[in-house]
């Protein structure tokens, strides 16, 4: 992408601004994708320098291209901020948990120091309450085989690829459990290749463009030689990054072709009518993602895949439309913005009013990006509300008798 050729095509018309969270938040023009555009331009042509205000006031955004989404010229904001994200002062490594740092997590966890370090209070004064507050149930990370052929008894349908992922492979591992059974069920073979790694976005969206490519690049050499029919994943965010390695890699094209977000693609399958889901008497609320919503536009695919559980009803949020601030590392880096967005978004669960469809009060709150899960788990037990948050495949498992999921307690994030 040519970055001059791509500020240029915005028209400063403004009419991206009313779908900015951040612009919502602040009514500040700055804080708006028109006001970014304009401060980059500038930066890009030597008018202004990066101070703190500016680089601030780019740091805000969350990345969830609302703005892209309702641009009537076809800006693409998000190729426009990797390369802003590139002339800002270097930007620390992302921190990526190393098995040794999720086996102290994980004895932290069970050992029953965490209880104790919360109820001690000496989380807050050390400003470490907000981000401890973040880490969820850490599970068992088994290894994964290489492949997972469908069952025995299923008409075989051809093979598909699973990506996992890195932060995704442990905190979603029941969901990409989940999934991977299920296509073996649908009569699907997996493939789960070993070579791959973390999918760049977080390396990407901190101005480390070489680092992500070589990222990419591991994970085109890790699918390219299989012969599958899609490369499905259940972090929405990595999925959303995954559908635009073209952009970073000029071969990227055969794998870009292949990415879909696991709703998506069960959702667009004829399933066996002998795979038959109990019904659920339950009523979920549903949260979308920005990254299924304004980049990989299946906002409906979790719905779709949801609505094959009999009785269950869904209730969209009513603030789906906006970033709940779960982006990334946006969660921590811009914990005041992110506090604020996801309030918002939690308000609207409170705001559910229990109508003649509503049957019960809500206990779930479904999700599709790893990111937005952690980040609103993380609001509901500082709420201390009762509302688990979890996965649409891991529901929909949970209603087929496939395996000891469908009997398990719903932990979620
Ligand atoms: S990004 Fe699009 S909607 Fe926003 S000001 Fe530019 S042209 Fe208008
Ligand atoms: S990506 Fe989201 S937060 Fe950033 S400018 Fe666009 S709408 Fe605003």
């Amino acid at each position: 992408m040519n970055l001059f050729d791509e500020l240029d095509r915005c028209v400063m018309c403004g009419m991206c601004s009313q779908h900015c969270p951040t612009y919502q938040l602040t009514a500040d023009e700055n804080e708006s994708p028109r006001g970014r555009i304009a401060l980059i331009a500038a930066l890009s042509t030597g008018q202004i320098t990066t101070d703190a205000t500016v680089q601030t006031h780019l740091e805000h955004c969350t990345g969830c291209r609302a703005c892209e989404a309702y641009c009537p010229s076809g800006v693409h904001f998000g190729a426009i901020m990797d390369e802003a994200r590139a002339l800002l002062p270097s930007q620390p490594a992302p921190s990526t948990l190393s098995s040794q740092t999720t086996r102290w997590l994980r004895i932290y966890q069970r050992s029953g120091l965490q209880k104790i370090t919360r109820a001690s209070g000496l989380l807050k004064p050390l400003g470490l309450e907000q981000k401890e507050n973040l880490l969820p149930h850490i599970p068992d990370t088994p290894n994964w085989q290489g492949y997972y052929p469908a069952v025995p008894d299923s008409k075989h349908c051809g093979d598909i690829a699973l990506f996992t992922g890195c932060i995704a492979n442990i905190f979603d591992r029941e969901a990409l459990d989940a999934s991977r059974r299920l296509l073996n069920a649908l009569g699907y073979g997996v493939h789960v290749p070993t070579t791959q790694g973390c999918c760049g976005a977080m390396a990407r969206h901190s101005g480390r463009a070489d680092e992500a490519a070589a990222l990419a690049q591991q994970n085109l050499d890790a699918f390219s030689k299989l012969d599958i029919q899609a490369i499905v994943h259940t972090a929405s965010g990595c999925t959303a990054h995954l559908s635009e390695y073209s952009q970073q890699l000029r071969d990227g094209q055969s794998f870009v072709s292949k990415v879909k977000d696991i709703s998506q693609f069960l959702s667009g399958l004829k399933w066996p009518a002998d795979l038959p889901i109990a019904p659920l008497h339950k009523t979920v609320a549903l949260h979308t993602p920005c990254s299924l919503q304004n980049v990989l536009r299946q906002a409906d695919a979790p719905r779709h895949l949801l609505q094959r559980i009999p009785e269950l009803e869904i209730v969209p949020l009513a603030q789906n439309t906006r970033c709940c601030g779960g982006a990334g590392q946006y969660m921590l880096e811009q914990a005041d913005f992110a506090r604020q967005l996801r309030e918002q978004t939690l308000d609207a669960l409170d705001n559910i009013s229990p109508t003649e469809k509503t049957r019960q009060k809500i206990d779930t709150l479904v999700t599709s990006n790893l990111g937005c899960a952690l980040h609103l788990a993380a609001g509901l037990r500082e709420r201390e509300e009762a509302i688990t948050v979890t996965h649409p495949v891991v529901l929909l498992v949970r209603q087929l008798k496939l395996n000891k999921l469908s009997h398990s307690k719903l932990t979620g994030y």
